[in-house]
């Protein structure tokens, strides 16, 4: 399973992409990030340290 961003709740700090064992999260143009569905490995280690709680599985 899958992660996947908010994008109404994200403001793009970043803090995501750094604790992604996967490097599944990227940065994109509009200043927010997103996740790359297919290198994503379910751990939640991101949703676990994102302060606007922009992350949840993708259900
Ligand atoms: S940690 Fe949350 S608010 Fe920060 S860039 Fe990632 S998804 Fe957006
Ligand atoms: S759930 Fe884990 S593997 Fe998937 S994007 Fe978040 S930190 Fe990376």
């Amino acid at each position: 399973m899958a992660y996947k961003i908010d994008k109404n709740k994200c403001i793009g700090c970043k803090t995501c992409v750094g604790v992604c064992p996967a490097m599944a999260i990227k940065a994109t143009v509009d200043g927010k990030c997103s996740i790359d569905k297919d290198k994503c490995m379910g751990c939640g280690t991101c949703a676990a340290v994102c302060p606007m709680s922009a992350i949840d599985p993708d259900l």
